[in-house]
């Protein structure tokens, strides 16, 4: 494994909390998830994406279903009792978090710019309402 998957590996760890944490508030979809996404900063992709929503699922962490809206067929995902368990167990560990943040501020400008925002919000490793 070279330096570089190791950061995507992170960056996708990052990704999957990111996708839980949203998933346990309410169902999501795909595209709002590129974009809520995108507004934190991260670009992903659609073909890294849903993959990794599917695996997610396969894993027991969320939950998908089925609506139709305006005739199309999407996939909304909410987080299953195993999914809020596993964020909740993200958030409380400080130094794996504490550890993400700072190999995420050695690798980028953009990173280091989320990651100041993130120590200030606490947003990054959201640790979920209790199941409600
Ligand atoms: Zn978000």
């Amino acid at each position: 494994m070279t330096s570089a998957d190791l950061v995507r590996d992170f960056f996708l760890g990052f990704i999957r909390v990111h996708v839980l944490h949203h998933a346990a508030e309410e169902a999501v979809y795909g595209i709002a998830l590129l974009a809520e996404l995108r507004r934190h900063g991260y670009s992903v992709s659609p073909g890294t994406l849903y993959p990794l929503l599917h695996q997610l699922a396969e894993a027991g962490y969320l939950r998908q279903t089925d609506r139709t809206v305006n005739g199309k067929v999407r996939k909304y995902y909410v987080a299953t009792p195993s999914g809020i368990a596993a964020l909740a167990a993200a958030g409380q560990s400080r130094t794996w978090a504490i550890s993400v943040t700072s190999t995420f501020s050695v690798a980028s400008g953009l990173m280091r710019r989320r990651m100041r925002t993130s120590s200030r919000s606490a947003s990054f490793f959201p640790v979920p309402q209790a199941a409600r």
